[in-house]
């Protein structure tokens, strides 16, 4: 989990206000308390010049920002690295055919689920059928995990 300080650092830091917030720092705050998202800030998803702090946010808030878009969230602490959600994800299996889809870990960045030092990790959750509008109820990964590690809030 990055710091406040941290978060800051990936915004523009130009004060803009477009957030509707006086200042980045704010934003950072509200970031951290659900209260923004990281969409909610014009100049870092629409300027090219911010692209590598976009990606390293949207990243580093995936953990807060996909709980509470998705419902999903990971008990590190039951998690024993079997797999199981990283081959049954659908998403997983379609943008990576030559690994998830044969059964192997993931051969490229775009995994929502993937097992790291032997515990699952959600990235890219934007991804996930769940999020977003147009979400499904898909259930792949709780329904295959023989620990109930991964569940829906
Ligand atoms: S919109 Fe973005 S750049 Fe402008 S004040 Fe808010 S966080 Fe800072
Ligand atoms: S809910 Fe479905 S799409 Fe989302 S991570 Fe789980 S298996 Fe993948
Ligand atoms: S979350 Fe469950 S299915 Fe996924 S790796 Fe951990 S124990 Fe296995």
């Amino acid at each position: 989990m990055l710091s406040v300080m941290e978060i800051y650092q990936l915004t523009p830091k130009t004060n803009c206000k477009k957030c509707g917030l006086p200042t980045c720092m704010a934003f950072a705050v509200a970031l951290l308390g659900k209260e923004k998202k990281v969409v909610d800030c014009p100049p870092l998803m629409e300027e090219a010049k911010y692209q590598a702090k976009r990606e390293k946010l949207i990243e580093a808030m995936a953990p807060i920002e996909g709980a509470s878009e998705t419902g999903l969230i990971i008990h590190e602490e039951k998690c024993y690295g079997c797999g199981n959600c990283v081959v049954a994800c659908p998403v997983n299996v379609a943008n990576d055919p030559k690994g998830t889809a044969l059964g192997f870990g993931p051969t490229n960045d775009k995994a929502i689920l993937v097992v790291e030092d032997g515990v699952v990790k959600c990235l890219n959750v934007e991804e996930c059928r769940r999020f977003g509008p147009n979400k499904i109820l898909c259930n792949a990964c709780t329904a295959t995990c023989p620990s109930k590690a991964i569940e829906f809030v």
